[in-house]
């Protein structure tokens, strides 16, 4: 194929043998998400490009060098949502959802960001998003994170860990800005162009440089910690009192932050040390100013999203079974009354127990050929149908990823003997 035709770096296919994973991930998430009491809210994919600029903010990577922004062809600039928070804020403002009611919203789908296409960061990414309006509380914050923690076991993830900090308000963080920039021009000639060019613009972001040598020197930096108001530290003593009691692990990372002006108290972010540079699996945190400032009435919120694409590498790495979708069961049939039966009996068998993955040999050919098929389709069993079989109402049951005899199974006994097999 020309070159010029294949699909844009950084966007990708996610192909049949790779659906199957996202099909299993995008279920668990909702389920946990359902049995939280959190609803589905969808959203736009595009926006105008104004809403991203006041939400996001205009001294942030995203703004200043990540949008797709285009003009619509009445001159409108809009632009691909590079996050789901702006949409999802901007329509409960719209349809009235924050008047004194509280709202706990999940949405899903894609997100476009132009970064510099790698392993885990793509151009065109897919994210879950939470949110809650209307609660101010340590308590919500602590039902996220446990809502997150119970989504890795779900899901089978391990290797994931959950830092917090706490960013204090708007005005401590402006005394925290003030020492910080201080300490960064005492040392200036240890800065790199980046840390340099946010010093100016947005000089809380630099604790989340990723040059080591920026965190060797911020080691020596002022703390917020030292200049978080009282009422934030007790939001964040009682959150950590929470966790506490319900046996979720943490850690305080003193220089997590988000570099947005209307993020407060509780920032999160679950890293894993197992995908290399891009080991953030999902990063929230509270925004309490974030509503009344895109023109609703003051409104608490927090929430996360969490990238997919980084969840499915972790868990392909950790998990070699999930990586296909091997079906349960690959139906060999020799004769065309075995074939009329194989039909009818994957009917059957998928009647009985609807989540095996059975498949049906089409297009005839010899035993052998079908049988190569059956392995090549990573099957776990074949069954296999000749006419004396379907004569006799029963069926061979062979194994194919372990050494062990066909059996004979009566057509009757194949949905009890498969339940057992595969533990439904
Ligand atoms: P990073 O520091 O890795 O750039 P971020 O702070 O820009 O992340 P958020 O905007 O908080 O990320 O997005 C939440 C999550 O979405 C991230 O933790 C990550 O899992 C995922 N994510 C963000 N950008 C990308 C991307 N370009 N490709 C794939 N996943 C992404
Ligand atoms: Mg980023």
């Amino acid at each position: 194929m020309a070159d010029s035709l294949q699909a844009i770096r950084g966007m990708n296919d996610i192909l049949p043998h790779q659906s199957h994973l996202w099909q299993y991930v995008e279920g668990g998430i909702r389920a946990v998400l359902d049995a939280y009491g959190y609803r589905e809210i969808r959203l736009p994919i595009v926006e105008k490009t104004e809403l991203f600029k006041r939400s996001i903010g205009e001294v942030t990577d995203i703004v200043e060098k990540e949008m797709y922004s285009f003009e619509d062809r009445n001159g409108d600039s809009l632009t691909l949502r590079p996050e789901g928070t702006a949409g999802c804020v901007r329509a409960c403002i719209q349809h009235g959802l924050l008047n004194n009611q509280v709202q706990r919203l999940w949405y899903a789908g894609p997100m476009f960001r132009h970064e510099r296409p790698q392993k885990g960061r793509y151009r065109q990414f897919h994210q879950f998003g939470v949110e809650v309006f209307g609660l101010e509380g340590p308590d919500i914050d602590a039902e996220l994170l446990m809502l997150t923690a119970r989504l890795w076991r779900r899901l089978g993830l391990q290797q994931v860990s959950l830092q917090i900090n706490s960013l204090g308000t708007v005005a401590a963080r402006a005394s925290f800005r003030d020492a910080l920039v201080e300490f960064l021009r005492a040392h200036r000639q240890r800065l790199d162009e980046d840390s340099l060019r946010r010093m100016e613009t947005n000089p809380l972001r630099i604790l989340d440089s990723k040059n080591p040598d920026i965190q060797a020197l911020l080691a020596d930096a002022p703390r917020l910690a030292d200049h978080i108001d009282g009422q934030s530290r007790q939001h964040f003593e009682q959150l950590r009192a929470h966790l506490d009691a319900a046996g979720v692990d943490y850690s305080v990372n003193p220089q997590l932050v988000r570099g947005l002006d209307y993020y407060g108290r509780t920032v999160l972010e679950w890293v894993t040390d197992q995908l290399g540079a891009q080991g953030t699996v999902c990063a929230g945190g509270r925004y309490d100013a974030l509503v009344e400032y895109l023109g609703g009435k003051p409104t608490p919120a927090v929430g996360f999203a969490l990238g997919l694409e980084r969840l499915i590498a972790l868990l392909e790495q950790q998990q070699s079974e999930f990586a296909g979708n091997a079906p349960h069961l690959y139906i060999v049939a020799l004769g065309e009354r075995a074939q009329r039966a194989s039909l009818t009996l994957a009917e059957q068998l998928r009647e009985a127990l609807p989540r095996l993955r059975i498949l049906t040999h089409c297009g005839g050919g010899s035993f052998k050929s079908q049988f190569k098929k059956a392995d090549r389709s990573g099957a776990f069993y074949a069954l296999v149908l000749g006419d004396d079989e379907v004569a006799n109402q029963e069926a061979g049951l062979k194994p194919l990823r372990e050494q062990s005899e066909q059996q004979n199974v009566a057509f009757a006994a194949l949905p009890q003997r498969l339940a057992e097999i595969f533990n439904y």
